[in-house]
């Protein structure tokens, strides 16, 4: 690593928005450590950034205790899908609770800026429309959803915590629901299953009656949000909400896989999952206000890109139906 260079820390580099990080910090000139334990990251999401000079991954559980030097640390490893949470809760609440005490700890010790990744999550099934960061949510701390949702909620507290007893230069960040390319294809995550699915002919899975909402936001829109915090002034620490807020329901989105992807998949309805929350859409004001930020990328087309991108990967598989295959001129 080079003493002139920014050093960052990615932890979850390998995962979905760690890897696109990664890549943006590299190209706004820094030297990027990648760490991550390979839970739902993947190898194939950094192979591209192996063999750049400025780049070094580190295979590494964020439960234990690292020593490196950095001056920035995103803290971004956690498993993000219901599915891969729900999956060892325990270990969930370990990364989010140990996990943040370890890499705060890191920090304090190096005197490095640390941002973490929290979630709208935070919020649980919110009672305020849109969420705005100072609604203290409505989480049910028993329920399925709660390793996740109080994992992130302890973590956010021992981030101010470390700021009033240690003074460390925090940063959080509330995610909203993002999605575009190198989102796993089994994570369970409503725009991965709904493409993967019309993208191999088969029906789409409607949790309920798809009457819920979300607001999607696309990934570069999102990492150039958690890029502009990290480069705030100490005194902006947010809690700060991260999202596009359009919002729509889930049959809506339903819909306009199915038209961007010319499936022939039918709706079908499955059991909402429990604790599902009925509504969701971020209020950016204070993203806005601070960052100068707002997303660029219309549904429609980070929705296209991402088509692109399993399209891609199904075909190489083998698992692509033949009405997905884009019509060839002349043929
Ligand atoms: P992801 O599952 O693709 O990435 C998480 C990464 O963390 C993976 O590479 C995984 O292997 C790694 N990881 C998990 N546990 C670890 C541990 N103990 N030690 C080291 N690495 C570990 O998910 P994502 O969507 O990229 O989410 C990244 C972060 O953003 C998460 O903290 C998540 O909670 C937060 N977030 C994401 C969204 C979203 O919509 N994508 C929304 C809200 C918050
Ligand atoms: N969902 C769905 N079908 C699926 C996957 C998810 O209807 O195949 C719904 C899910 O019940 C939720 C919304 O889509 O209401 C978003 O789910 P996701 O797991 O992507 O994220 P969440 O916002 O719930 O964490």
């Amino acid at each position: 690593m080079s003493l002139t260079r920014k050093r960052a820390l990615v932890t979850g580099g390998a995962g979905f928005l760690g890897s696109h990080l990664c890549e943006r910090l590299l190209r706004d000139g820094a030297d990027v450590l990648c760490v991550d334990n390979y839970f739902t990251g993947r190898k194939d999401n950094i192979a591209h950034l192996i063999g750049d000079p400025h780049f070094e991954a580190m295979r590494h559980d964020i439960t234990f205790p690292l020593y490196v030097e950095v001056d920035e640390i995103y803290n971004m490893a956690c498993p993000a899908s219901p599915v891969h949470y729900q999956y060892d809760p325990v270990q969930t609440t370990k990364t989010s609770v140990i996990g943040a005490i370890n890499m705060l700890g890191l920090a304090k010790r190096i005197g490095a800026k640390i941002l973490q990744a929290s979630t709208s999550e935070v919020y649980g099934d919110p009672t305020v429309h849109p969420q705005t960061e100072d609604y203290r949510g409505n989480v049910n701390p028993l329920g399925p959803r709660a390793c996740y949702d109080e994992g992130k909620r302890c973590a956010e507290t021992l981030f101010f915590d470390y700021r009033r007893q240690h003074r460390t230069r925090i940063k959080v960040a509330r995610i909203f629901n993002t999605y575009g390319p190198r989102m796993h294809p089994n994570d369970g995550r409503v725009v991965s299953n709904f493409i993967v699915q019309a993208l191999r002919g088969e029906d789409i899975t409607l949790y309920g009656d798809g009457s819920q909402t979300r607001a999607f936001c696309y990934v570069d829109d999102l990492v150039d949000g958690l890029v502009r915090l990290m480069a705030t002034e100490d005194a902006v620490t947010g809690p700060m909400n991260l999202g596009n807020p359009v919002e729509i329901t889930v049959r809506e989105l339903a819909e306009r896989v199915v038209r961007l992807t010319g499936s022939r998949g039918a709706l079908v309805r499955r059991e909402l999952p429990a604790d599902d929350p009925v509504q969701r859409c971020p209020d950016i004001g204070m993203a806005k206000r601070v960052l100068g930020w707002e997303p660029g990328v219309a549904l429609e087309d980070g929705l296209a890109r991402t088509v692109e991108y399993f399209r891609r990967m199904l075909r190489e598989r083998g698992s692509l139906a033949r009405e997905a295959e884009p019509a060839r001129a002349g043929g």
